[in-house]
């Protein structure tokens, strides 16, 4: 299983992760529309959120449209998403991840991108069997 490991107290709330994969998937910079997020805690500390791959929420798709690829990471595809929001209420962690305007959901597909640009390597990309 492939998927992004946080590493929060490392994190020196940057944002930088944020705007990268907001970039990606939605070619614009918003925090509201980045897959990981950074949270700030009580003094000046930050928590990062984001998509452990745990599968809960594969099995609660009524259309099938969260599956799981080779390399054990959760995808979902927005052709069959209905956006009935059943995943985001499942998800245990809360990252299936919603926008004001949006109909589907989007969630981290442990692409690496943010881990490569984090100054601090408070994310990095893990991979188990
Ligand atoms: S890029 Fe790294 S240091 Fe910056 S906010 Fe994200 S996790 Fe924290
Ligand atoms: S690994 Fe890729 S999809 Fe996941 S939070 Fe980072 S940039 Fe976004």
């Amino acid at each position: 299983m492939k998927y992004l490991q946080t590493h929060p107290e490392k994190c020196i709330g940057c944002r930088t992760c944020e705007d990268v994969c907001s970039q990606l998937y939605f070619k614009e910079v918003s925090a509201e529309k980045s897959c990981i997020q950074v949270l700030d805690q009580a003094g000046g500390e930050f928590d990062l959120s984001v998509c452990n791959q745990c599968r809960t929420c594969v099995a609660e798709c009524p259309t099938m449209a969260l599956t799981v690829n080779k390399a054990g990471v959760v995808m979902l595809n927005k052709n069959l998403c209905i956006g009935c929001y059943a995943c985001v209420a499942i998800c245990p962690t809360g990252t299936m991840q919603t926008y004001h305007e949006g109909i589907v959901p989007f969630k981290c597909i442990a692409c690496g991108a943010c881990a490569k640009e984090c100054p601090t390597a408070a994310i990095e990309i893990v991979t188990e069997d």
